[in-house]
């Protein structure tokens, strides 16, 4: 069986972290207008503390939906290939609280994918230490040590241009390259 990394953040869902920035800033992100993967951190340092602390107690996944056909795509992959969900949880700006961040990952993923192994589950930021067949990622670096790499398409990768990665626009496209 081979191995299959998958990103959770903006693979499997994207959570509700830009509802909060819009929530705590009072804006409307236009996704369709930023290009720059760091943009959360130049709105949050407009409020660095205070919008961390009204962070740091919400649960970043509660109610998220999965992206279109995830489920029953991660399904069939689950009986061809060795899945692993790699996400990361640390908030690099806000260490401190990242460990009720893990808690609700791992409570989202055993609710929402309940036919994964919860021991399949790894918890890190640092990706692309590890080696697997295939990996499934929305950031170029976090397919480094994979023979088969797949971008997940995203506003903040659209610019990059790679010629090892087979780029991907949802989950029906992961479903015809992999089955
Ligand atoms: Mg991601």
């Amino acid at each position: 069986m081979k191995t299959l990394m998958i990103d959770m953040d903006d693979v499997i869902t994207t959570g509700n972290f830009n509802k909060l920035i819009e929530e705590y800033f009072n804006i409307k992100i236009d996704m369709s207008k930023i290009t720059n993967y760091f943009y959360i951190q130049e709105i949050v340092e407009k409020d660095y503390e205070g919008f961390w602390n009204y962070v740091k107690d919400k649960n970043l996944y509660e109610g998220a939906p999965l992206f279109k056909d995830c489920y029953e795509v991660l399904e069939k992959l689950n009986k061809k290939y060795d899945i692993y969900i790699v996400t990361s949880y640390l908030w690099r700006h806000a260490v401190d609280v990242s460990g009720s961040c893990l808690s609700n990952k791992y409570y989202y993923l055993k609710e929402m994918l309940p036919f994964i192994d919860q021991t399949k589950y790894i918890f890190t930021t640092n990706k692309n230490i590890m080696k697997f067949d295939i990996k499934i990622d929305d950031r170029y670096v976090n397919l480094e040590g994979a023979e088969k790499k797949i971008l997940f398409n995203n506003w903040h990768n659209k610019n990059e241009v790679y010629d090892d990665v087979i780029r991907v626009n949802n989950w029906k496209e992961i479903e015809e390259i992999l089955l």
